[in-house]
């Protein structure tokens, strides 16, 4: 079969990620294979941007079609949207943005990518979850997980941020290091504990984790955390960073152009890229 070859021109449709850093983001890698396949006149970059304010002129200015939005951007952004979707209202943090005729809508897919891979493994209704984080995807992970009727209690380094949150989420919280002994159902790393290059660090002690829990890690750098690894020796129904990146790319995808993308084609990207990054 020939290759199709993929001409940029007057009609191509810019989409991006805007964040700080961005440079070793995995977005550019979902889209433009996603595009790839559609056969779509797209691309998609990524803009490390120091001016929020500017950066949002330049997609009106210019007819960006969408961006993803990253660290640290993701609730700062909402002041410069003219809507935002119900839930990211709630959630009060947008990863994606679609310019709807120069209108710029908010949306919030993080969600979505996280219960969505969840719910592979297990029915969500009325489970005890320990969440471990309280930034932007605990936040975004938190609302989703209450409205499947979960009952969640939070753990947090800083004890201000866990604060907002909980009450917001009307769950309990704790510090992080006093995670000694918990009974859960499920375990979600949503902090940044085990990401590359500190990658031999786990948030959660061992004897945390027992047999048939489902410990989901966001973390997706190294895709097999010490966590995860933890938490196969003792028996756990293990999920990787990488299902919920795929997902809600897979969901911003949909939103901007209306496919929805299969999982396991982003995942083979994400997988080749990730290997070459390993043997270089
Ligand atoms: P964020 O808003 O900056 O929040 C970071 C969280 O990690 C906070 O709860 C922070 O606690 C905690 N934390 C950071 N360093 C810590 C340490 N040394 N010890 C204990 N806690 C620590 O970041 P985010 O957007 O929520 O992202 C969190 C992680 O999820 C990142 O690794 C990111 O790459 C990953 N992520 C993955 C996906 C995916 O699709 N798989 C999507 C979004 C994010 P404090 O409140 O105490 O600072």
């Amino acid at each position: 079969m020939r290759k199709r070859v993929r001409i940029m021109d007057a009609k191509t449709e810019l989409y991006g990620i805007i964040g700080n850093p961005v440079q070793h983001s995995l977005s550019p890698v979902i889209h433009n294979g996603a595009f790839g396949r559609m056969g779509r006149n797209a691309i998609y970059l990524a803009f490390e941007v120091k001016n929020l304010g500017e950066a949002l002129n330049g997609i009106r200015g210019l007819g960006i079609r969408g961006v993803s939005v990253t660290i640290p951007f993701k609730t700062r952004v909402i002041s410069f949207l003219d809507r935002l979707d119900h839930f990211a209202g709630k959630v009060k943090a947008v990863n994606t943005i679609a310019n709807v005729g120069g209108d710029l809508v908010g949306y919030n897919t993080d969600c979505f990518g996280a219960l969505e891979a969840l719910e592979e493994k297990i029915d969500l209704k009325g489970k005890r979850v320990i969440l471990l984080g309280a930034g932007g995807a605990a936040r975004a992970i938190g609302f989703g997980l209450k409205e499947k009727g979960c009952q969640v209690v939070l753990f947090n380094r800083s004890r201000d941020r866990a604060e907002v949150l909980a009450s917001e989420l009307g769950c309990a919280h704790h510090s992080l290091s006093s995670l000694k002994e918990m009974d859960g159902d499920i375990l979600v790393n949503a902090t940044s504990v085990g990401m590359s290059p500190f990658d031999t660090a786990s948030p959660v002690p061992k004897k945390v984790l027992r047999e048939g829990m489902v410990v989901m890690d966001i973390v997706y750098r190294p895709v097999q955390t010490k966590l995860l690894e933890e938490a196969e020796e003792k028996g756990c129904i293990t999920i990787d960073g990488l299902e919920m990146l795929a997902r809600q790319g897979a969901a911003q995808l949909d939103i901007w152009t209306g496919w929805r993308q299969e999982v396991w084609q982003i995942k083979e990207d994400l997988w080749r890229v990730l290997e070459a990054e390993r043997s270089d």
